[in-house]
């Protein structure tokens, strides 16, 4: 996400600053007393935070944590958290090859990747967040019944993500290649085209929800609208009842 450099970060930063987690490396194996025991969930790459607001305020018997490197973007998120009074997320700046430093083993539950750069150049493809070196990390960080929810709209990325996940060895399940058209497929079937309460949209799209009680996301909704098919997968590191909590 490229955005031009914003003015009064620093100032905006401070006036939000409870939200966010400095030298999260101190929480790794403790982040327990921070959630108050409420099982843990990481966005990596929240961008403006509509999932990351919208998810939490829906689930307030989990608590969230949402990654982002660039500080421009990641301070709209805590903008947004703040001025809805949430108490069941925090924010942390930095970049997901550092997970392994800020939480122990076996300590999250989900990890969302959501609309993650799909980094097409072959030459570029360890960058990707679903490259062998990331999931190694995420394995380690996720709980036994851990799992990694992605959506995105790059059918490329998509692709190359299932066989990846696959050939590291977990198991893939829920694999869609329409999601909003399988929900309004769902619920059709059910007697109803409300397919999550998005009242005064004319298409229909974008659901206020996907399946598990996860809100729509920025780049998802400019998609859906725009007629783009969204990809989602959940995804189980096989081996997880190993060494694990
Ligand atoms: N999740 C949001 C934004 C998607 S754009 C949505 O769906 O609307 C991808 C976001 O991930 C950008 O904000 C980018 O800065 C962030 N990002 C990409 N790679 C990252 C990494 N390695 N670590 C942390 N954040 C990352």
């Amino acid at each position: 996400m490229r955005m031009r450099k914003k003015k009064n970060l620093a100032s905006r930063m401070e006036r939000v600053r409870s939200l966010l987690v400095e030298n999260p490396e101190r929480f790794s194996g403790s982040w327990d007393k921070l959630s108050s025991g409420r099982p843990l969930h990481l966005e990596i790459g929240c961008g403006k935070g509509k999932f990351i607001t919208e998810t939490a305020s829906a689930n307030p018997n989990v608590f969230f944590v949402a990654l982002e490197k660039i500080a421009d973007v990641l301070v709209m998120a805590m903008e947004k958290a703040s001025r809805e009074g949430l108490t069941n997320v925090l924010f942390i700046r930095s970049d997901a090859a550092m997970l392994e430093e800020y939480f122990s083993s076996g300590e999250i539950t989900r990890i969302y990747l959501n609309f993650s750069d799909p980094w097409p150049s072959k030459r570029h493809q360890k960058r990707r967040l679903t490259s062998e070196g990331f999931l190694n990390i995420y394995r380690k960080i996720l709980s036994g019944d851990g799992s990694v929810c992605l959506k995105t709209d790059n059918r490329d990325f998509f692709e190359f993500s299932v066989r990846e996940l696959e050939r590291c060895g977990w198991r893939v399940e829920n694999v869609t290649f329409d999601l909003h058209g399988a929900m309004q497929q769902t619920a059709a079937s059910q007697g109803s085209t409300d397919t999550g309460g998005d009242a005064g949209n004319s298409n229909g799209y974008p659901p206020a929800f996907n399946p598990e009680g996860e809100a729509v996301t920025e780049y998802e909704q400019r998609f859906a609208s725009m007629g783009v098919p969204i990809c989602r997968l959940v995804a189980f590191p096989a081996d997880a009842d190993i060494d694990k909590p």
